[in-house]
């Protein structure tokens, strides 16, 4: 049996890079898509060339295809509508777009759990990206100090990263009295970036960027620097993929890439 698969935001581009990673996967037939610009996209995906339609109605496309799983790449404000309708209807999530907030996450967390539907929810499907988190969990039971700089290209719209945050979570609440130990004035810090759980966070926002994490650590004589580059939007398609095929086993949501990885 194929894994019948509806993308949202399939006119983005995550969404068109997802079409057409999902053609060249024999197990993974893609059904439809849905975005707010209606327009059918010309997939080129291997030595195939096909054309996926693409609706703006999620909910006569789920009536119409009986997909497995809805991928949802589109905007924060989108999201958990999205998100919503499929799962009211029996639709499996695998969720890219960044930017839920912490009731967001608890609404899919409690709703997957009540009607036992497995949902997967990640800032980040790049694996090196997921290892970034974890080395920087570890780094951060030895060093007191550390900041993240995130940079993306200029249509991003959430700042700081998904991916920031979730570093920063990895990382664990560090003491706010240590951290603002340093020789900086009060009326600059705005220049210090953003505090999430004790930990500076700097975007920046630049064309020609894809998605680029840095975790600096400080020390008395030393400094140590974990840094992923997403040079390429093809970097989250094996973690795309990875979650469509494991949601389909699970009764709950998932938060991040690392749950599925076992890392
Ligand atoms: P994009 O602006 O290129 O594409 C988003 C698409 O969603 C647009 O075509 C838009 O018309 C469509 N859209 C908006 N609301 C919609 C709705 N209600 N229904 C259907 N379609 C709708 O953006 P992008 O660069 O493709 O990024 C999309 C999201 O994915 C962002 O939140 C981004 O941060 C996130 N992202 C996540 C990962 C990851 O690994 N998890 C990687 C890259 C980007």
């Amino acid at each position: 049996m194929k894994i019948k698969t509806i993308i949202t935001g399939a006119a983005g581009r995550m969404g068109k890079q997802v079409a057409s990673a999902l053609m060249q996967e024999s197990d993974i037939q893609l059904v439809g898509g849905v975005d707010l610009k209606k327009e059918n996209i010309n997939i080129i995906s291997g030595q195939t060339d096909s054309s996926l339609q693409v609706t703006t109605d999620l909910r006569a496309l789920i009536a119409k295809t009986h997909p497995h799983v809805l991928i949802d790449f589109t905007h924060p404000a989108s999201v958990m509508n999205n998100v919503r309708i499929a799962l009211e209807n029996g639709v499996r999530c695998v969720v890219g777009t960044t930017g839920l907030s912490a009731s967001d996450s608890d609404a899919i967390r409690s709703f997957c759990q009540m009607n036992e539907i497995g949902a997967v929810i990640a800032p980040n499907f790049a694996i090196g990206a997921v290892l970034l988190m974890k080395f920087a969990q570890i780094a951060s039971r030895h060093f007191d100090k550390a900041e993240i700089i995130e940079m993306h290209h200029d249509k991003k719209v959430d700042a700081p990263s998904g991916t920031a945050l979730k570093t920063a979570e990895f990382m664990g609440h560090r003491d706010p009295a240590a951290e603002e130990e340093t020789a900086v004035s009060l009326e600059s810090q705005s220049a210090r970036g953003e505090r999430i759980g004790g930990i500076r966070i700097h975007s920046v926002r630049l064309p020609g960027l894809v998605a680029h994490h840095e975790v600096i650590f400080g020390a008395s004589g030393e400094t140590l620097t974990i840094r992923h580059d997403s040079l390429s939007r093809e970097s989250f398609m094996p973690g795309v993929i990875l979650a469509v095929r494991e949601v389909m086993k699970l009764d709950r949501a998932v938060f991040g890439l690392d749950v599925l990885l076992d890392i």
